[in-house]
């Protein structure tokens, strides 16, 4: 990193939503509106789906080395989501916000939670399917996962659900246009 430490630390934001709610098509938004806004591409324990690119999608690692990571210090946060580890670099993430930079985190609500305990100021956005009929029609629309995969990230996505409250803001994304709206809006008030 070239610039040197600002003494005015850049923001976090962290969007969770259940798998298949459109976290992935919002965020793409942003992060081609807001080309400044950092993004922490995860380490996870998760084979890669078909298409994603290692350093790209996610870091893809061996489980026997992210757990070296846990013990070692290495995440800002980490979680076991769907049964595979998931975690953002601290020292990506320190790089970024020590030198004033703001950083996007896409990641669960148990990492929410270790970020906001971590950065009281970090911004927490829940994307929210209209319904779980709506997200389990959007999974197997997709077409990246079985049927044993979509049955476990429906029933997380209930879990997930229960916990929106925790979050400070709140996109419900049925129509994708005005979801899209809502939550360039809000990066846009924040980042101001
Ligand atoms: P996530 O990243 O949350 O798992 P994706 O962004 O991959 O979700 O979206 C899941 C599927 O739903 C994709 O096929 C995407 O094109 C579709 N999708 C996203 N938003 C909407 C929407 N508002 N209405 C209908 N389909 C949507
Ligand atoms: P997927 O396997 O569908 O890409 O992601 C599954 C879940 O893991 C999603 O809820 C996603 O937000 C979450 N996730 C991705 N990266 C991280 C991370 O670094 N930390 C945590 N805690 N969750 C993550």
């Amino acid at each position: 990193m070239d610039n040197p430490p600002n003494s005015e630390k850049g923001k976090i934001f962290v969007v969770s939503a259940p798998s298949g709610a459109g976290k992935t098509t919002l965020v793409k938004e942003v992060r081609r509106l807001f080309p400044n806004l950092s993004y922490s591409v995860s380490h996870t324990t998760r084979p890669p789906r078909k298409g994603e690119q290692n350093g790209t999608d996610y870091h893809f690692i061996s489980k026997s080395e992210f757990e070296l990571g846990i013990q070692g210090g290495t995440w800002l946060e980490w979680a076991k989501v769907h049964d595979y580890y998931y975690g953002t670099s601290l020292d990506f993430a320190m790089k970024v916000i020590d030198h004033g930079g703001h950083l996007l985190l896409e990641i669960d609500v148990q990492g929410a939670k270790q970020v906001k305990a971590s950065y009281n100021d970090a911004v927490t956005v829940f994307i929210m399917p209209p319904s779980i009929e709506a997200l389990e029609q959007r999974l197997r629309h997709r077409g990246t996962d079985s049927e044993a995969v979509i049955q476990k990230r429906l029933k997380n996505a209930e879990l997930e659900i229960a916990q929106k409250n925790f979050y400070q803001y709140v996109v419900v994304n049925d129509n994708l246009e005005q979801a899209q709206q809502e939550i360039l809006t809000l990066f846009k008030q924040e980042l101001s």
